[in-house]
């Protein structure tokens, strides 16, 4: 039998990026597989839903905590294999992403450069389908390795059973909570060129006289992209307390689209074109032509000085003070142009 401590009321608000939140009513750290399972029985046994918990960095909890056996992911270890030109990197849910991503760099293996910088660890990347910078993980993912905490047993996932849609997946968006994913493979194209698909990055790439940039290179600049918005979490920073972008970008009918702009006045208005014929807006754009600037206050909440999708807390915020911003600014939005924001993070114990 596995040796597991189970801690009570431990505050979570230290293992959130936000900062903010109450405490788990239960809280194991699994450094490996057999503790993950073990705290499933455990709470089983106890009738508590067992929530799996990364880096904390996509994670709003309630003020009064969570009812449930928290478990902290420690599970480290990365493998690789070669396979027909290729290769197969597998990495414990617990490895840190970024460390992932130095690693494939440096070893000139495409698929991950412009995802540098994201916080948290790999085994909440297959959640929201996490990306940046014209690069998402379902492009690189080929096995997602999980408990599947209502059948108590572990199972596995290709790439095509994960539902991967923008900045979601079956994982997020269908049965929420069901599996802890405790490692993911990723196929990567060794000495393939870097992703340069983002007009910011091949701005960037060639403001630094670079023609045919690197993995290092390109990875260098998006560093320097997300240093410049606040997007890396560096002590110091005021704007570090935060989940990143707080919304997806709104994707919505190519009409709607063009009633924003006129609403705006503005025909230029940043838009993506999707390939289903909807338009990706800017999330950011749309809460500054709602009245919000960078920077601007609500108390001990705000929006970040340098990036207008990032709600901060600051000293003394609380959970519901987030949320109630949050839903400020969603409100605005939604009241001037007709667009329903969608949170990116995941609420524990509240509703967004
Ligand atoms: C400054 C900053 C910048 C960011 N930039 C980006 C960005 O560019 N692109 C982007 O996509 N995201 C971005 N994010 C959001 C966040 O970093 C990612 O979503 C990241 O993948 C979350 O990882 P985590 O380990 O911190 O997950 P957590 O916050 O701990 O958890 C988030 C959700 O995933 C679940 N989860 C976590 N681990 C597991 C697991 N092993 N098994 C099952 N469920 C799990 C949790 O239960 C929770 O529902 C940013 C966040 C910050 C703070």
């Amino acid at each position: 039998m596995v040796a597991m401590t189970v801690r009570e009321h431990v505050p979570l608000a230290e293992h959130c990026t936000l900062g903010v939140g109450g405490p788990a009513r239960f809280f194991v750290e699994a450094p490996d597989e057999a503790t993950v399972l073990r705290a499933l029985e455990w709470a089983s046994a106890r009738r508590l839903p067992l929530l799996a918990l990364g880096g904390g960095s996509n994670l709003v909890i309630a003020d009064g905590g969570v009812e449930a056996c928290v478990v902290k992911l420690g599970l480290r270890g990365v493998t690789t294999r070669d396979v027909a030109g290729a290769v197969e990197v597998t990495a414990a849910a617990g490895e840190p992403w970024d460390q992932l991503v130095a690693l494939a760099v440096a070893r000139g293996w495409a698929g991950l450069e412009c995802l540098s910088g994201i916080p948290g660890l790999v085994g909440a990347t297959p959640i929201q389908n996490v990306g940046a910078y014209g690069q998402e993980v379902s492009e690189t993912l080929v096995a997602v390795r999980a408990l599947d905490t209502t059948a108590g047993r572990i199972v596995g996932f290709a790439a095509d059973e994960c539902g991967f849609a923008y900045r979601d997946s079956r994982f997020k968006r269908d049965e929420p909570g069901r599996y802890v994913i405790l490692s993911v493979t990723y196929r990567l194209a060794p000495g393939a060129a870097p992703c340069v698909r983002y007009a910011e990055v091949e701005r960037h790439v060639a403001s630094r006289g670079v023609r045919a940039p690197s993995l290092e290179q390109v990875r260098a600049s998006v560093l320097a992209i997300r240093r410049s918005k606040s997007m890396v979490i560096e002590s110091g920073d005021e704007n570090r307390r935060s989940c990143g972008s707080f919304f997806t970008n709104a994707v919505v009918d190519a009409a709607d689209a063009e009633r924003v702009a006129r609403i705006a006045g503005e025909a230029d208005m940043p838009r993506w074109p999707q390939s289903d014929g909807r338009v990706k807006l800017s999330s950011a754009w749309l809460i500054e032509r709602a009245g919000f600037r960078r920077g601007q206050r609500e108390g001990p909440v705000g929006l970040s000085t340098r990036h207008a999708l990032a709600v901060v807390a600051h000293d003394g915020a609380r959970a519901a003070d987030v949320a109630t911003f949050a839903r400020r600014v969603a409100a605005a939005v939604a009241t001037r142009f007709g667009v329903r924001l969608t949170p990116e993070p995941v609420y524990w114990g509240f509703d967004a």
